[in-house]
C-alpha cells in the first residue's frame, strides 16, 4: 500500500524520519506543523518532493517528500492515518 514518508534534517547529517501518512496531504500537514513551513514552501514540497529551508526558522535545511510501499507503514516514525 502507498503511503508517504517525511524526512527532514541537515544538508550532511542523517536524515530524520518524521511523519507517515497514507495521504500527501496528510503527510504534508505534518511536515508543515512540525517544521513551520509557509504555505509556499508546503506546496513546493507537494510538487517536487523537496523544499529547502532555513535551519535558524525551521530547525532543518530541507525537507523531502518520499513516496514508500513498504509493508509495514504503521511501523513509520510518527504514522498518521487519521485522514
Ligand atoms: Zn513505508
Amino acid at each position: 500500500m502507498n503511503h508517504y514518508v517525511v524526512v527532514a534534517g541537515m544538508h550532511g547529517c542523517d536524515p530524520e524520519a518524521v511523519a507517515a501518512a497514507r495521504f500527501k496531504d496528510t503527510a504534508i500537514e505534518a511536515a508543515q506543523e512540525e517544521y513551520g513551513l509557509t504555505d509556499g514552501q508546503a506546496s513546493r514540497l507537494r510538487k517536487s518532493g523537496l523544499v529547502r529551508t532555513d535551519p535558524y526558522e525551521h530547525t532543518v535545511d530541507f525537507v523531502r517528500l518520499v513516496r514508500c510501499d513498504c509493508d509495514e507503514a504503521e511501523e513509520h516514525e510518527g504514522w498518521n492515518d487519521l485522514s
